[in-house]
């Protein structure tokens, strides 16, 4: 186990072209497990490979136990890492895929043997450790790839979207295993996907990057309920909230013609518009007569079993709209996934709109995230 602290690291992979790993400074205390997500190219792997001493550190500093790896060779630093495509050795069995290291490292004999069964039964590997791996399905060449790394005993466990290859079934039940596991074994993990859902359920904690930048980090709830800009309030949460640019006077906004009181408190130095964030739980179904409410033209209907999700376009109730969807322009989705376009209805599984029906829905004010116009900053106090 070890701390882990990236000091304003930046990685430049050319001159005059943008930093791949923007001066992120991130303090990751011994045992946690820290997801790094963001959009593709953000800097995910490039920052994983940093610490792993895959790749250079340009400027800045990375600490491992407080010691500077400036010149640390990967292979010296106690780092495991697991990779996406598992590389391992097709002509080797499972159980020679993770002893190699050690063998390669001349660890005695009998210590590899207690290494390796000892890793075989916390993955339940047992009855396929003399197996090929192509004798194995994706999710056991997955546990031999964590096998390989859990052997080496390492201070610092890196993994770049270890779970890519599997199915969708697979890697629900996969990424609880391998949570289960860290948290049993303590080592101080970095783990890095593009999956927001992979990152809300697995880590301790979960850095958001963009453009190399560091945006925020925190816990999977605190992302989800404090997002501090629209990119991480569009990147978090499955549906992805609503984000809408409304115009505020004296401190009540229209969201598609309906009044929503704002915190006056946010808005002092705001101007006279804000985007508004919704999230699903924020809306609720409402009677076809209630005042202070947005018609919605359903163009989707999941239901999950034990709920449902609702999706459809504001109707235009303007003269010049009359009746028709919104424009694309009024309602705006700020990237990370986001299907701003349109807005996103949580409701019990009873409710069950058909496709091209206009549902009544209200939203609660309580629930409005609320972020500048112009910067996309959350508006706090
Ligand atoms: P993905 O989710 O697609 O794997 P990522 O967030 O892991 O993306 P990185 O692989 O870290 O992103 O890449 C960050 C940026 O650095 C990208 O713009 C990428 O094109 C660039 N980059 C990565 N490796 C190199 C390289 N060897 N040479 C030049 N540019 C690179």
């Amino acid at each position: 186990m070890a701390t882990v602290y990236f000091d304003e690291a930046t990685r430049i992979f050319a001159s005059g072209q943008a930093p791949a790993v923007d001066h992120l400074t991130l303090d990751i205390p011994e045992g946690e497990f820290l997801v790094l997500v963001g959009p593709s190219g953000c800097g995910k792997s490039t920052t994983l490979r940093m610490l792993a001493g895959l790749e250079a550190v340009n400027g800045g500093r990375i600490l491992i136990d407080g010691h500077d790896q400036k010149g640390v060779r990967g292979r010296d630093r106690d780092v495991a890492m697991v990779f996406q495509s598992y590389a391992l050795y097709p002509n080797m069995t499972a159980g020679e895929n993770m002893a190699f290291a050690l063998t390669n490292a001349k660890v005695a004999k009998d210590e590899i043997q207690k290494r390796v069964a000892e890793a075989a039964r916390i993955l339940e590997l047992e009855p396929l450790i003399d197996r090929k791996p192509g004798q194995l399905s994706g999710g056991q060449r997955q546990r031999v790839a964590m096998g390989r790394a859990i052997v080496r005993n390492p201070k610092v466990f890196c993994m770049d979207e270890p779970l890519s290859n599997l199915d969708a079934k697979l890697r629900v039940s996969t990424r609880s295993e391998i949570a289960a596991l860290q948290r049993r074994l303590g080592i101080t993990t970095v783990y890095v996907t593009h999956d927001q859902v992979e990152a809300m359920t697995m880590g301790h904690r979960v850095a958001v990057l963009r453009d190399g930048r560091l945006q925020q980090v925190g816990t999977p709830q605190d992302l989800y309920d404090n997002p501090v800009n629209t990119f991480v309030a569009a990147f978090i949460g499955s549906p992805s909230i609503t984000l809408i640019e409304s115009p505020v006077h004296d401190g009540v906004a229209s969201v598609h013609g309906a009044s929503v009181p704002l915190n006056r408190a946010l808005l002092a130095g705001a101007t006279d518009s804000v985007v508004v964030g919704l999230r699903p739980e924020a809306w609720r179904l409402v009677d076809a007569g209630t005042q202070n409410a947005v018609d919605l033209r359903v163009d989707l209907v999941e239901s999950l079993g034990s709920e449902s999700f609702i999706y459809g376009v504001p109707v235009d109730h303007s003269a010049a709209g009359a009746g028709r969807p919104a424009d694309d322009a009024d309602v705006i989705g700020l990237g990370g996934g986001s299907r701003g376009q349109r807005i996103t209805v949580h409701a019990g599984k009873k409710v069950r709109p058909g496709v091209g029906d206009v549902v009544r829905i209200a939203c609660d004010p309580d629930e409005v995230h609320l972020f500048a116009a112009d910067t996309g900053e959350r508006l706090t106090a």
